[in-house]
Parts: C-alpha cells; sequence; structure tokens
C-alpha cells in the first residue's frame, strides 16, 4: 500500500478521512493530494466519505494512521506546532500542549495538591514531557470524544499512571475507559471540580468539561473538544443539525466569562471563513486582526470567551438577521425557529466545508 501518500494529509478529522481513502487507493500516481479528494469528502452523508469514516473510527486501520500521524508530527515540529503560554489562577494552572499538527491537550493542574488531569491527550509523549516538566502526577483523563486524535494517548498514559482515571461517554468506544460519564456529572479531582456535559452531533458520545471557576477563584472554563473552536464547530459526523443546534444551544447557557480552551488551533481559517459570511462584523474584524498576528509568530490563540464567540462565530449566531441575509434564507411562514437555525446551522456548516475547496 502506498503509505508514502499519508504525507499529504493533515489531521482534522476530514483530512483524516481524505487520508484513509489515499491509502486504499492502489496507485502510484496520487502521490500529491489530488484535489478533487477534499470537495468529494466535503460531505459528509457522500459513501465515500461515510466508507473512509467507518474505517477510521472502528477499524485498526484508523489506528494505523494516527500513529503515522502521530511520527510526523513529532520530526515537523519538534517543539510543538505552535507556542503556547500556562495560564494561572489562584490554585488553579492551565497548561495547552501543541500536539499533532494543529491539536491541543490540556493538563489541569490544582497547584496545591501536584495532581494533574489531561485533556484529550492524543499524543502520549508530549503530555508526558509536559507532565514532568510541571512536575505533577496524573490522576484523571478527560476524553470529549473517540476520535484518535482526542484518545489516541490514552493507553500509553495509563500504562505508565495505572491509578489515573479516564473519563467519557460510554456511547463512543474511548480506549481505557474507567469512568463511563452521565450528562451533567461532576468530577472531582483535588481542588479541581468538573462538570460534563453531553454535546453530541460531531460523534454520538461527544462531552465537554467545565472547569467550574469557583475551583480557583478565576473564570469557568470550557474543554470544548470538536464541539467548538475559535470562531468554529466541530463536523456534524454523528448527528443531524438540530442535535448539534441543542449542544451548541447548551454552551451558550454558560456565562460569557468562560473561557474557551477547544481541540484544535483553526482561528485563522475559521475566522476567514467568517468574515465571508459577515464582512461588517466589526468585533470579527479585530479578532482576525489580532489572531493574524498571533499566528504569524505561531502563538496558540487560546483562550478566547464565551461572550466574544457569540458576537463573531457564525456556528452560534444562527438567530441573527445578517447571516439569514448573507445565506439568502428566510423562515418559513409556519416554520418552528428552532427548526429554522438549524437549517441556518445546516448551511453554515456546508459552506466552510466547502470553503478553499474543502
Ligand atoms: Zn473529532
Amino acid at each position: 500500500m502506498p503509505l508514502v501518500v499519508f504525507s499529504a494529509a493533515a489531521c482534522c478529522c476530514c483530512c483524516l478521512c481524505c487520508g484513509l481513502l489515499l491509502l486504499l487507493l492502489p496507485c502510484r500516481r496520487f502521490a500529491g493530494r489530488p484535489r478533487w479528494i477534499p470537495r468529494l469528502m466535503a460531505r459528509t452523508e457522500r459513501p465515500f466519505f461515510r466508507i473512509a469514516y467507518n474505517l477510521y473510527t472502528r477499524t485498526r486501520l484508523g489506528y494505523v494512521y494516527y500513529k503515522r500521524q502521530v511520527k510526523k508530527a513529532r520530526e515537523r515540529f519538534p517543539e510543538g506546532h505552535s507556542s503556547a503560554q500556562p495560564m494561572v489562577f489562584s490554585g488553579v494552572k492551565i497548561v495547552p500542549v501543541p500536539v499533532l499538527s494543529d491539536n491541543y491537550s490540556y493538563l489541569v493542574i490544582d497547584t496545591t495538591s501536584c495532581m494533574a488531569v489531561a485533556v484529550d491527550p492524543s499524543d502520549p509523549r508530549a503530555v508526558q514531557a509536559s507532565l514532568e516538566e510541571e512536575g505533577v502526577t496524573l490522576e484523571a483523563i478527560l476524553c470529549t470524544h473517540k476520535h484518535w486524535d482526542h484518545c489516541g494517548g490514552n493507553k500509553a498514559l495509563k500504562r505508565l499512571h495505572k491509578s489515573c482515571r479516564v473519563y467519557g461517554s460510554s456511547c463512543d468506544g474511548i480506549p481505557e475507559l474507567t469512568d463511563p460519564v452521565s450528562d451533567k456529572e461532576n468530577i472531582t479531582v483535588g481542588q479541581l471540580q468538573f462538570q460534563a456535559l453531553f454535546t453530541p452531533g460531531h460523534t454520538v458520545g461527544h462531552t465537554i468539561y467545565v472547569l467550574d471557576g469557583k475551583s480557583g477563584d478565576g473564570p469557568a472554563c470550557l474543554f470544548s473538544g470538536d464541539l467548538l473552536f475559535l470562531s468554529g464547530c466541530g463536523r456534524m459526523f454523528e448527528g443531524t443539525a438540530e442535535t448539534m443546534l441543542a449542544s451548541l444551544d447548551g454552551v451558550v447557557t454558560l456565562g460569557d466569562d468562560t473561557l474557551l480552551w477547544p481541540g484544535h488551533e483553526y482561528a485563522e481559517d475559521n475566522l476567514n471563513f467568517a468574515a465571508v459570511l459577515e464582512p461588517e462584523n466589526s468585533s470579527r474584524e479585530r479578532k482576525s486582526q489580532w489572531v493574524f498576528q498571533q499566528r504569524l509568530e505561531k502563538k496558540c490563540t487560546c483562550p478566547s470567551t464565551l461572550g466574544e464567540e457569540k458576537e463573531y462565530n457564525p456556528f452560534l449566531r444562527t438567530h441573527c438577521q445578517d447571516l439569514h441575509q448573507a445565506l439568502g434564507l428566510q423562515q418559513g411562514t409556519e416554520e418552528d425557529w428552532n427548526h429554522f437555525r438549524a437549517r441556518v446551522l445546516e448551511e453554515v456548516r456546508r459552506r466552510k466545508d466547502l470553503f478553499k475547496g474543502r
């Protein structure tokens, strides 16, 4: 099999599936990334996409592909794809760990007890290095969902830290899961208090984790996995637009001061897309300029706040008339408001999937 073609793929789930499709093609002539593949894969309902997605999530091929991506990313970004600064509140330290080509894992540290929680530790070597650098003990892994670029490091870390608990949804087939969580379940590690919230849509068992601001007298922190990014949201691989909308509606009930720590560094591309939909949005323009500067220096763009996201993230603005006009959509006379907003969300998602040929 032409493993060389893996080099064509980046690490978002769409590209993972592109890579798998490429892996299956018995061809040397596709040594570069054929331009038709991203378009073919851009719509999740298409048969080739479903085949590749099932191979990625349900067979060993997905794991083999993930291992290859980890190796390549370590070679390409020995210091990580971005430089990220830890954030410290009283008693809590958040350490973003850049992994793969654009993922973030996070360490959440109770600085009093030196207990640490790892969120989505996809590259175990990078996460272990951070644990050692911080001099902390891994007590728990919080997994947002089953995709390898989020849970791929569970097994290796569990081998190193035998008493470590692994939290996540039982619907998602998360490796090494020890503590299946229920919706709104509280998780306590040292002084750290998290709440797990079910947010299906990207996967059936997608779960986000909210660190209670009271844990350390700081703002609440949302670890959103692939539900919500800076100016973006995850693709609807395993749910309808209605399901995803309900998950996003749940997120916006969290306070505006809540810090958003997403699973990927997609800010620049997402804001470029938002600019097409809302060119006159001044909040988006301000954020775009800041993000552009950050990315020129390969700096991490997290965290933003939920208050900011509501102002420019098109996936959280399905209620906005300006967006409806930009999309050319109108609520039907008999149409339920949430049904209409789900149509808006679906259209924004469709356009984003095709943005720049993806
Ligand atoms: Zn994912």
